[in-house]
């Protein structure tokens, strides 16, 4: 069956056609390791993981890409802070992301290139715009011109007279020839990490690393390209006009792009303190398998609301496919195989397949699965299973929980049941006077709901806040 996406690039539902039969390229931008994901980022790369899966169900072969961001402002401005070196500052972040995404059992990508380990690429890539003419130099740094590129901004119809580069514009960037433009390479200033290049010492801006990287394992012209919401402009924008610029080619066909998880109506983000990890969660011992569940049961042009009554929800779900998996093992069977318990396989899996097939239809699968479940329960119920249908019914199970990755309980091992331990407490403890001192009260607050989840007693004297468990 083929799939069909709503592409934000032309805002319309298409039906795929990637350019090699039957495999697809795919392009996924990556985490920027200055910290450790929330679960905000997570639902993005969970969406990923879902299209990807869904693609395979489909009967395609997908060659996934996804780079780590570890050179850019935030990791720079971390690691000096902290007083490391790049690589030893965003090593234990990148070990930390790998954790998660084996915690949430999202299947790894074929390559995850590392932006510092793709300089030459960058610099090759940004030499050929320099030589077309889409391109300056000024005082060791280079820039984009946005007027040379006829097309700029397809993707987000912005209005190109009105654009303002978004949040990860330097402020360092002056005698731009137009303030529209932006920077593909930024000139070396004291104590930040250094490459040599045609135009000096210095390293390259945050969009190049995207275009230089998904060409350079995909093509040119690749299939999909997928992202969060926020990064359609600038980053995806930019991305399209360095590359186009520079190869005459088109770049990706489909863009998807996930909608954010939102707390109490706000983007789950660092800046704004409203962020839980999935370590957070899992020392409140909340369980992996309902945030999987939880992370991939909404639509994902849907806005997810996070709350810890969501992942007690989707604990509920969970615990229905566990009950008739149980029921199912103690059925017994009797007689020839019933042919309604092979047309309800027949039906879940394909039935399933459309739903994937249209735009990630997640919602509709699993109605459609807990339509099975029902539907079999009353089978196995009025004692109707014949010789080989609990196999033929765990068969089926087993086919759409490639894409699910949830079903099978013995597939997953418990958060551990134990809670966090003292020193955690009391990290989080001083976090919370840290975050009191700079009125920072969203994040306080955060935090004093998080250590009373726990029952720990705060108690406010004139020497800090001391605690206990409750
Ligand atoms: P970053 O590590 O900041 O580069 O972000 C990694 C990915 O997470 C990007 O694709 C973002 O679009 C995505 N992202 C950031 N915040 C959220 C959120 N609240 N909900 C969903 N995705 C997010
Ligand atoms: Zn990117």
């Amino acid at each position: 069956m083929t799939p069909r996406f709503f592409n934000t690039l032309g805002r319309r539902v298409e039906a795929l056609a990637p350019a090699q039969a039957g495999k697809v390229g795919l392009y996924t931008c990556g985490p920027t390791v200055y910290n450790h994901a929330h679960i905000g980022n997570l639902r993005t790369f969970l969406f990923e993981d879902i299209l990807r899966r869904s693609l395979e169900y489909l009967g395609y072969e997908v060659h996934q890409v996804m780079n780590l961001t570890d050179v850019d402002d935030k990791t720079i401005q971390g690691a000096h802070a902290a007083g490391l070196g790049l690589d030893e500052y965003t090593e234990p972040f990148i070990a930390s992301f790998f954790e998660d995404l084996a915690t949430l059992r999202v299947q790894p990508a074929q390559e995850y290139p590392r932006a510092t380990h793709h300089v030459a690429e960058m610099i090759e890539l940004t030499e050929e715009l320099v030589a077309r003419g889409h391109a300056y130099e000024k005082e060791g740094s280079v820039f984009f011109r946005i007027a040379s590129d006829e097309d700029y901004g397809k993707l987000s119809g912005v209005d190109v007279d009105q654009v303002v580069q978004g949040d990860r514009v330097a402020s360092d960037e002056y005698g731009k020839d137009d303030v529209r433009d932006f920077v593909l390479w930024k000139a070396a200033k004291p104590g930040e990490p250094t490459w040599d290049s045609p135009w000096g010492p210095g390293r390259p801006g945050w969009h190049i690393e995207c275009s230089a990287m998904s060409m350079k394992y995909l093509g040119n012209s690749f299939d999909i390209h997928c992202g969060g919401v926020d990064n359609i402009f600038p980053h995806h924008d930019n991305e399209i006009a360095q590359s186009e610029s520079a190869t005459g080619e088109p770049f990706a066909k489909v863009w998807l792009h996930s909608e954010h998880l939102i707390v109490e109506g706000q983007k789950m983000s660092k800046s704004l303190g409203n962020f839980y990890t999935l370590k957070d969660l899992l020392a409140l011992g909340k369980d992996p398998r309902a945030m999987r569940y939880l992370l991939l049961s909404v639509n994902y042009r849907q806005k997810l609301n996070f709350t810890f009554e969501a992942i007690e929800a989707s604990g509920a779900a969970l615990r229905r496919l566990d009950e008739h998996r149980f029921r199912l093992q103690h059925a017994v069977e009797s007689g020839e195989a019933k042919p309604r318990v092979a047309e309800l396989c027949e039906g879940l899996t394909s039935d399933f397949g459309a739903a994937l097939a249209d735009d990630l239809n997640l919602s509709a699968a699993l109605a459609v699965l807990f339509g099975f479940i029902k539907e079999t329960n009353i089978v196995i119920e009025s004692g109707g299973l014949g010789a080989g249908d609990r196999e033929r019914i765990l068969t089926a199970l087993a086919r759409v929980d490639q894409v699910l990755a949830v079903l099978d309980p013995s597939q997953w091992t418990q958060a551990s049941a134990e809670g966090p331990s003292d020193e955690e407490i009391q990290g989080w403890v001083d976090e919370r006077d840290a975050a009191r001192r700079r009125r920072d009260f969203a994040r306080s607050d955060e935090l004093r709901d998080r250590l009373a989840e726990l029952s720990i007693v705060l108690e406010d004297t004139p020497d800090g806040t001391r605690w206990k468990r409750g």
